[in-house]
């Protein structure tokens, strides 16, 4: 276990839920929640404590101690009596020049990209929009489409998990989609579409593609420099991902018009001072988590090696930090890990095209390897 997963585990500890009291007499949540809400389950997180965590694609990776107490000493710095600044200019340059933002480009910044994924499907959602991704993909494109009361309409990737183009084109022309989500590279499979692919949907969309680099750290290829080519272009990108997934900071390029539309919808205040201060310092060092990228890759190619070795184990290709892999039981290879006390994210339920497959997030070389330790012991007692 990380010092990571043990400062989370002490903060969860606390968190069983308290009885319920009882319920008095008068209307309830069943008289005025819209049936969709009442209908849906919570967003799920497996119970972490005391596990080696690979279910969330986190980076393992602390700041080095000297970077921890300079953080320390500047957080130490911000006035938390006031509001943040809502324009957060700071942030938006710190991001903009960090990050390859074109000249002339701005971003708009989210608590972390599933917020900018709820504005994008909250301002598309006239009546009859459609949202529509590759499916399968990241969960909350459906779920904030259904939030917003647009309809989601998913188009199946192929069995190899690329993207079938022809079924992508059709789809837009018959769904007219307000909104074009794509995960590049997609979650969970973790692979990249081809561009040609990607060209020919920005140019047959009749409205906004959104192209959601969250794991763009680990695949490198972007499309943040082809934004002045496509009016109808957006770049979705994350820091969490790259080390500062406890900062929630999400942040959205497009072309002035449509960062404008977006900005109405934001919450004023929506990434706090600490956070906003918090990632401009960590943004003063990039080359930092650039080098934790940096090992993150070598140790997927390694990973995936291993686990093509052992038997009865596919490993899909992954240019993202985790690796898809489908194995002859994946239920019970996932209990088993868990017995074993590593926690993995079983998919298999999530679409037909996943069946048995694992998510494994790339780890440092202990967890990985503790990974390994756990998957052959459970193959051994699942006679596989
Ligand atoms: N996009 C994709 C494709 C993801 O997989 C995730 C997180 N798993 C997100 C966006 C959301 O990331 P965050 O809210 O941490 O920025």
């Amino acid at each position: 276990m990380s010092d990571n997963n043990s400062d989370r585990n002490a903060a969860q500890s606390g968190d069983a839920p308290p009885a319920a009291p009882p319920r008095a007499a008068g209307p309830g949540p069943e008289t005025v929640i819209r049936p969709e809400v009442l209908a849906m389950r919570a967003y799920q997180v497996a119970d972490s404590s005391g596990m080696v965590k690979l279910d969330a694609m986190e980076n393992p990776y602390r700041l080095p101690t000297e970077l921890r107490q300079a953080l320390g000493e500047r957080l130490a710095e911000v006035a938390i009596n006031r509001y943040p600044v809502p324009s957060y200019a700071q942030l938006r340059c710190a991001l903009r020049a960090g990050f390859g933002v074109p000249d002339g480009y701005d971003v708009v910044v989210g608590n972390g990209s599933d917020e900018l994924i709820a504005m994008l499907t909250l301002v598309t959602a006239r009546p009859g929009a459609v949202v529509l991704s590759p499916w399968p993909s990241f969960v909350m494109y459906e779920m904030g489409a259904r939030l917003a009361g647009s309809r989601f309409v998913g188009v199946p990737l192929r069995a190899d998990f690329t993207l079938d183009a022809a079924a992508m084109l059709a789809a837009i022309r018959a769904e007219r989609p307000a909104l074009v989500f794509i995960a590049y590279p997609n979650n969970p499979t973790g692979n990249c579409y081809e561009t040609a692919a990607i060209e020919a949907i920005i140019a047959a969309a009749p409205g906004l593609v959104v192209i959601d680099e969250a794991y763009q750290p680990f695949a490198l290829d972007t499309w943040m420099d082809r934004l002045p080519e496509f009016p109808n272009l957006a770049v979705l990108r994350t820091v969490s991902k790259l080390g500062m997934a406890g900062l929630r900071i999400g942040y959205l390029s497009a072309a002035a018009p449509w960062l404008a539309e977006l900005e109405k919808v934001r919450p004023p205040y929506n990434i706090g001072a600490l956070n906003e201060a918090g990632a401009i310092f960590a943004l003063e060092h990039l080359e930092v988590f650039e080098a934790q990228a940096a090992a993150l890759r070598a140790a997927r190619g390694a990973l995936a090696r291993d686990l093509s070795a052992m038997p009865g184990i596919e490993v899909f290709p992954s240019r993202a930090n985790f690796l898809l892999i489908r194995v002859a039981d994946g239920p019970a290879t996932a209990a088993g890990l868990r017995e074993r006390g590593v926690l993995v994210r079983d998919v298999g339920k999530m679409h037909p095209l996943l069946g048995n497959c694992l998510r494994l997030t790339v780890s440092d070389e202990r967890e990985n390897a503790a990974l390994l330790a756990a998957l052959r012991d459970t193959q051994r007692a699942l006679g596989a």
